[in-house]
């Protein structure tokens, strides 16, 4: 991959586990050292917090008061990087390495305000082509951005993939690397499905659909910047040598995407929580407001299921969240609900778990909805809720049967092969 690189820059972004212990932080330096001597110079290295960090800090501001602005979330949660960033440009040096790191605020990763899910707008580059013509190797704090007001944020749990694909637009550069503790993406997390096996090419919509029903190989919005700019983004395992089978997301041609296999991967999201609102009164517009309240929290709904009115003066809705918006939503219901004054009830169900298959054939092939159904229930898993697209199929379903749908189901569609 590196010859394509042809003088373009190229990014690597080392995950928590890759940077996990001084030995492994060395482990990257060296391979970095590595490939400097032979050439690879323009290189820029990304990193996230050493792993473990990040849940430590979440805990620590958590435990402090879980109510707490989410600026005052984000200054705790990004330092976790500063620690790893220090530590791989000392760890570059002890190699031989110059090397420079930088926070997100030296660097300029500029991002909306939305805290602790920002979006980054803008990256300056001229500190990375200064150091790189100095023979300097630039390290970047992933997950941490900055605001035009100074204001420390991220960009969401995993968000460290994100910066490594937006450094990589903003550098025109031949391709981001992301270096992980497995081989690539797999047909479903190896560490659920022992079965499942690396997917050497995969196509951006189907790794867009796998990152954001909760495989967690990916944060999402690298592979939307990834597919929106064209990036290849090629996935590998950090302890593996260099020539070990890998993934590569791309746009491949329209003959492969026909040829592709209906159902290309299985993902489990165990994160998902539903709330459910009753007593709501039937007033024009009273759904409408409700989501709009939802979203300008920074809230991002998914499966919702409106039912009609149980009486002639109450509704009920039923939705499903990712598990760390929960406080947050209920405080914004509670208060939402008390401006409504009539009542409304309010009920927060844990313990489940979203099972989703995914693969571009799914769209010229009848009856995948029908297939998930009849091997769920033969698995005696009860499906609570469903939500389907054009290349999706995900079910909602007790958390404690999630790896065992996760199974049948790939048993079914990727092992068996047949729809
Ligand atoms: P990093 O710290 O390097 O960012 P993550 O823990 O965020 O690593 O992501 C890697 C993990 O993602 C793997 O250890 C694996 O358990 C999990 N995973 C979930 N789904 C998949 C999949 N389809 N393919 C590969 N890994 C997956
Ligand atoms: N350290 C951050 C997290 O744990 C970002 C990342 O790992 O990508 O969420
Ligand atoms: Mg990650």
């Amino acid at each position: 991959m590196y010859h394509l690189a042809d003088g373009r820059p190229v990014v690597q972004k080392y995950g928590g586990t890759s940077v996990g212990s001084v030995e492994r932080i060395q482990n990257v330096a060296a391979r970095v050292a590595d490939q400097y001597r032979k050439g690879l110079k323009k290189v820029a290295i990304v990193v996230s917090a050493m792993s473990g960090e990040t849940n430590k800090l979440v805990d620590l501001v958590t435990a402090t008061n879980p109510h707490t602005s989410l600026r005052n979330y984000d200054m705790a949660v990004s330092a976790g990087e500063q620690v790893a960033v220090a530590l791989m440009a000392a760890a570059l040096e002890k190699a031989g390495v110059p090397s420079h790191g930088f926070l997100a605020y030296q660097l300029g990763i500029m991002t909306s305000s939305l805290h602790s899910k920002a979006r980054i707008h803008d990256i300056d580059c001229k500190k990375l082509h200064q150091c790189w013509e100095q023979g300097i190797i630039p390290v970047v704090a992933g997950f941490q951005g900055v605001t035009e007001d100074l204001e420390i944020t991220t960009l969401g749990r995993g968000g460290s993939d994100t910066s490594a694909v937006a450094l990589a637009v903003a550098l025109d550069a031949a391709f981001c690397e992301i270096n992980t503790d497995v081989d690539g993406v797999f047909t479903a997390d190896p560490r659920v499905v022992p079965t499942a096996h690396l997917v050497q090419e995969m196509d951006f919509e189907v790794a867009l659909e796998m990152a954001s029903l909760g495989s967690k190989v990916l944060h999402t919005r690298c592979v939307e910047l990834g597919a929106k700019f064209q990036m290849p983004i090629v996935v590998r395992n950090t302890f593996k040598p260099n020539d070990h089978p890998r993934t590569i997301i791309m746009s491949f041609n329209a003959q492969r995407k026909l040829e592709a296999p209906v159902v290309s991967g299985v993902t489990l999201d165990r994160n998902v929580v539903r709330l459910s609102l009753s007593q709501l009164p039937v007033r024009y517009g009273v759904i409408a407001t409700l989501f709009e309240k939802i979203a300008a929290t920074g809230v991002n709904v998914d499966i919702i299921v409106h039912n009609k009115a149980e009486s002639t003066d109450a509704l009920r809705v039923g939705f499903t969240i990712g598990a760390a918006d929960l406080l947050r939503t209920q405080d914004m219901l509670r208060r939402w609900s008390e401006e409504q004054g009539s009542g409304v009830h309010l009920e927060a169900e844990r313990g489940l778990a979203k099972v989703s298959v995914v693969g571009l054939g799914m769209q010229s092939h009848p009856g995948v909805a029908s297939k998930v159904f009849s091997v769920l229930e033969d698995a005696g898993i009860a499906i609570q809720m469903i939500s389907t697209s054009e290349i999706k199929i995900s079910c909602v379903v007790a958390e404690v049967d999630g790896d065992r749908a996760a199974q049948a189901l790939h048993r079914a569609f990727i092992e068996d092969d047949k729809v």
